[in-house]
């Protein structure tokens, strides 16, 4: 496995929550009041049996309690640490009707997961196999195609991953905020489903040329490609030294490759992507970082905890404000001059970084040219547009059991 642990990095993005110590971990699974209805289990896109994990976790079975969860959800350990449980698992616990905290469901499966994997014994009960053993390719190695090739490996069939970049697992491994989920924690649950059987091949692009020899080479194609590139802001400057993209800022702090921030920093946007690159740059050191948004606070697309979050870090946002230049001297930026877009008032943001956080386009170029006979798969956020990881994960274990069902099981 690459060595991603920086010390520096590591001190400066604390877990935002942190693992449970056995104790702890034991009091609140015996909180939990293990409904018949479970609406954790519902409000979960993978639907894990989340009352029976917890059961197991509270009888000490912990090997018990981390096969529940990946039975339904392979990649369970990153979805604890990052999945929005605020609305989804623990935002619908009874407890709140009761006024009372909701059982912290991440945490509790977080550890479940942790005391497996640090277990050792990581092999997973075998499920009765196909009729015949399908060739699958999977493109991408996010979320998504790691829960399709997963489970299609578990059910006896031989997959390869093609992925483009040097290190597999996707956004998990580049994208998601450190404080959640480190890159090394990402890598360690792409090895567990390489035990699976799971072939992964890095910095492998798939263009159409090489995709339309698939058909002869496998008998389904899952696609898995994510969103593209981030969006560009159009305006004069963006070719400057110091204007990073978000996705760009948070893979280099994420690799090791950037340790600092400058100064003054402005965050262009105010989804998840612009509030997690806004944090970010607080803590490598930027003392005044804003974020500029042309609509309202309502209007913002981040989710609630997660603006809570920025604000709690020190970053201050603008509302009804857009960019218009980015200033510069010397081929590097000084500055962001912006408008009002209620008063049409301009007024110029000194800074040292610009972070545009727009937005990513859709890459669709390889569903374009999906070819004859073979049959084409796909999921996450390529075909969602852009939401979590628990998504990517649903989808991709859902095209598994569809491409099992229609050639591993009926063509014997
Ligand atoms: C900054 C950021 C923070 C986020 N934070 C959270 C969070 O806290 N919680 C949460 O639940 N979700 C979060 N998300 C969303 C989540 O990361 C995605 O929904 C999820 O990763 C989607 O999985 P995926 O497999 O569809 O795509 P990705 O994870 O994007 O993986 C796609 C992979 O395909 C590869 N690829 C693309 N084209 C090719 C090709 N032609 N050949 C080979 N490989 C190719 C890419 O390199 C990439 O590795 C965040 C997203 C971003 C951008």
């Amino acid at each position: 496995m690459a060595d991603l642990a920086n010390p520096e990095i590591a001190r400066r993005f604390p877990d935002l929550h942190p693992a449970f110590a056995h104790q702890e971990a034991a009091v609140e699974a015996n909180r939990c009041l293990y409904c018949f209805d479970a609406p954790c289990t519902v409000a979960c896109p993978t639907h894990i049996d989340v009352p029976r994990f917890i059961r197991k976790l509270a009888s000490e079975n912990f090997r018990g309690s981390a096969l529940t969860i990946l039975d339904a959800n392979l990649l369970g350990a990153s979805c604890s640490r990052v999945c929005p449980v605020e609305v989804l698992c623990e935002g619908a616990c009874v407890m709140h009707r009761y006024n009372r905290a909701p059982i912290e469901i991440g945490r509790l499966q977080r550890f479940a997961l942790d005391v497996f994997h640090a277990s050792g014994d990581t092999e997973l009960p075998s499920l009765p196999s196909g009729a015949r053993q399908l060739r699958v390719a999977c493109v991408g190695s996010g979320p998504a195609s790691l829960s399709c090739a997963g489970e299609l490996a578990r059910r006896g069939h031989k997959v390869t991953v093609f992925e483009a970049r040097p290190l597999a697992g996707g956004l998990n491994t580049y994208g998601v905020a450190e404080y959640k989920l480190n890159a090394e924690a990402a890598l360690r649950e792409v090895e567990f489903i390489q035990s699976l059987g799971v072939e992964i091949r890095c910095n492998e692009e798939i263009d159409s040329a090489r995709f339309t020899q698939f058909a002869a080479e496998y008998d389904a194609v899952f696609l898995g490609l994510g969103l593209g590139k981030m969006e560009q802001l159009g305006i004069p400057g963006e070719d400057l030294h110091g204007v990073v993209d978000a996705l760009r800022f948070i893979a280099e702090y994420k690799t090791g490759e950037r340790l600092s921030a400058p100064g003054r920093v402005v965050v262009v946007g105010a989804g998840n992507t612009a509030v997690d690159a806004a944090s970010a740059a607080r803590r490598l050191g930027a003392n005044d970082v804003s974020m500029l948004y042309r609509r309202t606070v309502a209007e913002m697309s981040a989710f609630e905890f997660e603006y809570e979050h920025a604000k709690h870090e020190g970053v201050e946002f603008r509302w009804l404000a857009k960019p218009l230049r980015i200033a510069g001297q010397a081929g590097r930026v000084t500055g962001l001059e912006c408008v009002r877009v209620d008063t049409g008032d301009e007024f110029t943001i000194p800074c040292e970084m610009v972070i545009p956080a727009i937005g990513q386009s859709r890459g669709r170029a390889l569903l374009e040219s999906a070819q004859g006979s073979l049959k084409i798969f796909a999921g996450g956020d390529l075909t969602n547009g852009g939401r979590e990881v628990v998504d990517a994960v649903a989808d991709g274990k859902r095209a598994a059991l569809a491409i099992h069902a229609q050639f591993g099981e009926t063509h014997a």
